[in-house]
């Protein structure tokens, strides 16, 4: 007993440990389950997932449920998504640790920081305020200095920090945002959600001969939405 105490106390230096769940286990599971179980084998991007602490993505109120199978609501009308989709993602998008990588829709700031395990920077840019000043402190206080969020709309990407090797898009446009296409590097892919109602989740890679694209699966993201002198 006495062994087992001192090991506990050890492990967890807050003194929280008799009432915080085992996050880091519950890590472990998810990604055993709903990523290597379902085919993302990328050996980075499972490691990026054991690490980033979902928990603290989300609501206080909703940290028991960070590694379950789904996406949760995190205010504004806005969710975090399900951990299998951020990590298939990740994993098309395939971050170099060179790289420079732009994400449309911080949202929680979760799929930033695990951009941001991988890549060299990750510029983030988010439309509500609120949540990007949220993702700013969050990511800051779990010391991602390699992360920038940017509050502003994305459609238009970052055209001062392009061209980018890769984009990923965590909000739903109608067609994909020209721009965007417009600072993807050769080689880079452009990860995104198309559509309105039937949404599908597309990969797009700038080659030396042009655009390739293809459909990887059926998706449902918050749709993209414009600022409104933007607005068409
Ligand atoms: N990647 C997020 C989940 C995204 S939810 C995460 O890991 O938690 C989609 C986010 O896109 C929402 O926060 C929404 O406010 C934002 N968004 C919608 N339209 C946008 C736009 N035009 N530019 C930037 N962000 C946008």
């Amino acid at each position: 007993m006495a062994v087992r105490l001192a090991i506990m106390l050890m492990a967890a230096p807050t003194g929280l440990c008799s009432e915080t769940p085992d996050f880091a286990a519950r890590r472990e599971q998810m990604v055993r389950d709903q990523l290597e179980g379902r085919g993302i084998e990328n050996p980075r991007v499972l490691d990026a997932m054991r690490k980033v602490p979902r928990h603290r993505f989300v609501p206080a109120a909703l940290a028991d449920r960070a590694y379950r199978d789904g996406p949760l609501p995190i205010g504004y009308g806005q969710t975090i998504s399900q951990p299998f989709i951020v990590a298939s993602m990740t994993a098309l998008a395939d971050p170099q640790p060179r790289d420079r990588i732009l994400e449309v829709g911080t949202g929680s700031g979760y799929q930033a920081a695990v951009l941001g395990e991988l890549a060299a920077r990750v510029y983030t840019i988010e439309i509500v305020p609120e949540l990007a000043a949220r993702s700013r402190k969050l990511l800051a206080e779990l010391g991602y200095e390699n992360v920038d969020v940017i509050t502003g709309d994305g459609w238009k990407g970052l055209a001062g920090e392009a061209p980018f090797d890769a984009i990923v898009v965590t909000a739903a446009p109608a067609e994909i945002p020209p721009p965007l296409l417009d600072q993807l590097a050769v080689g880079a892919k452009l990860v995104i959600p198309v559509g309105d109602r039937n949404q599908m989740l597309r990969v797009v890679e700038r080659t030396r001969e042009g655009l390739e694209e293809r459909g990887v699966y059926p998706v449902r993201f918050v749709p993209l939405v414009r600022e409104p002198e933007n607005a068409r």
